[in-house]
């Protein structure tokens, strides 16, 4: 199998897909109340589009695909899509991060496409925080989406949590107490300020060693070794627990220089870095009909092109471009 190492020896295997820009929330830290400006239906990449993408980047060495958004369960025929990717050779881990209100039902036909487990967006435990944090979200729908995941045997499910303070800090220990009796991965993902406006994100930020001290007040935390699939996520458990803790820390303790990922945008540009808006387009060449060892090369040079780290505490850094939810996280 190929493999393809970037400038700074790093193993590009991982491609995280954003199928779409739309949402049916608007979290408090990823968009505007209003949304954001939307991209016309041509202008988002097709499936077989997708596809043909994915599988290029599979024989360059991609082995683990992400499918993310907006919301990637607002757009139709997801099952479809998982289906043919689980056809590309050599891609073995194909998962969804979502923000749940539509996985209820949507979790059979996933299942039977071939998808086993599955990340969920869940930051609160109160529903009517839950409602204000989405702005109007109800957390039922997506409890009875996690229910219906573990009956259909997904597994894991991780559940992504964005800390903030004093917004849901209250929180960080009855989630760390979820992980006692339930198989569940908590992730604590640290809030990071891509494209917010102006002063709406003031003192959101609290690290992850600070939630890890905070969580040691119920009991020891030990690290336990993360397989491939926790990504960046650094995973603890407590002892005794059937569950485990995870951290992202992309801003306290960044994990540039084991960075495996590439993201393709909804409307086909292939970002190499979630924090820098160097794009390099591959929808026109698709649609001009480039062939697929051309392809390949565009990705090669890509991913060669990927930075070494993240400059998004320098002084320097501008805004992003794109919202979170314009880049799929
Ligand atoms: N809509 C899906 C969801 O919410 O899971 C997928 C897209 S969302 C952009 C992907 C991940 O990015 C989610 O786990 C979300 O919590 C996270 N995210 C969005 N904005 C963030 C921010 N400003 N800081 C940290 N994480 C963020
Ligand atoms: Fe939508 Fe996910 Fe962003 Fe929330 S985090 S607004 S669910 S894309």
């Amino acid at each position: 199998m190929h493999k393809l190492i970037d400038n700074y020896n790093r193993n590009i295997s991982y491609l995280r897909i954003s199928v779409t820009d739309r949402c049916n929330l608007r979290c408090i830290y990823c968009m505007p109340e209003e949304g954001v400006p939307l991209m016309d239906h041509e202008q988002i990449l097709r499936y077989e589009e997708i596809i043909r993408i994915a599988a290029a980047s599979a024989r360059k060495g991609v082995t683990k695909i992400k499918i993310t958004g907006g919301e990637p369960l607002v757009r139709k025929g997801i099952p479809d899509l998982v289906a043919c990717l689980n056809e590309i050779p050599d891609i073995n881990d194909i998962s969804i991060t979502t923000n749940g209100i539509l996985l209820h039902s949507a979790v059979p036909a996933l299942k039977k496409a071939g998808l086993r487990r599955i990340n969920v967006s869940l930051d609160t435990l109160n529903p009517e925080k839950y409602s204000k944090i989405t702005r109007g979200g109800d957390i039922n729908l997506l409890l009875s989406g996690i229910d219906k995941a573990r009956a259909e045997g997904l597994d894991p499910i991780k559940i992504n949590v964005v800390a903030m303070r004093g917004i849901n800090d209250d929180e960080i220990l009855s989630f760390a107490e979820l992980t006692i009796e339930r198989p569940v991965h908590i992730r604590f993902i640290e809030f990071m300020p891509l494209n917010i406006k102006p002063g709406c994100d003031k003192g959101y930020f609290i690290s992850n060693p600070e939630i890890q001290r905070e969580i040691k007040k119920i009991g020891s935390l030990f690290p336990v070794k993360s397989d491939k699939k926790s990504g960046p996520a650094k995973m603890f458990q407590i002892k005794g627990a059937r569950g485990k803790i995870g951290f992202i820390s992309a801003l306290s303790n960044h994990f540039c220089s084991t960075c495996n990922r590439l993201r393709l945008t909804a409307d086909g540009k292939l970002r190499t870095c979630l924090f820098s808006d160097n794009e390099i387009d591959l929808k026109a060449p698709l649609r001009e009909g480039i062939s697929d060892g051309d392809l390949e090369e565009i990705i090669t040079k890509t991913i060669l092109s990927k930075p070494q780290r993240h400059k998004i505490l320098e002084p320097s850094f501008k805004k992003c471009l794109r919202s979170m939810s314009a880049i799929g996280g």
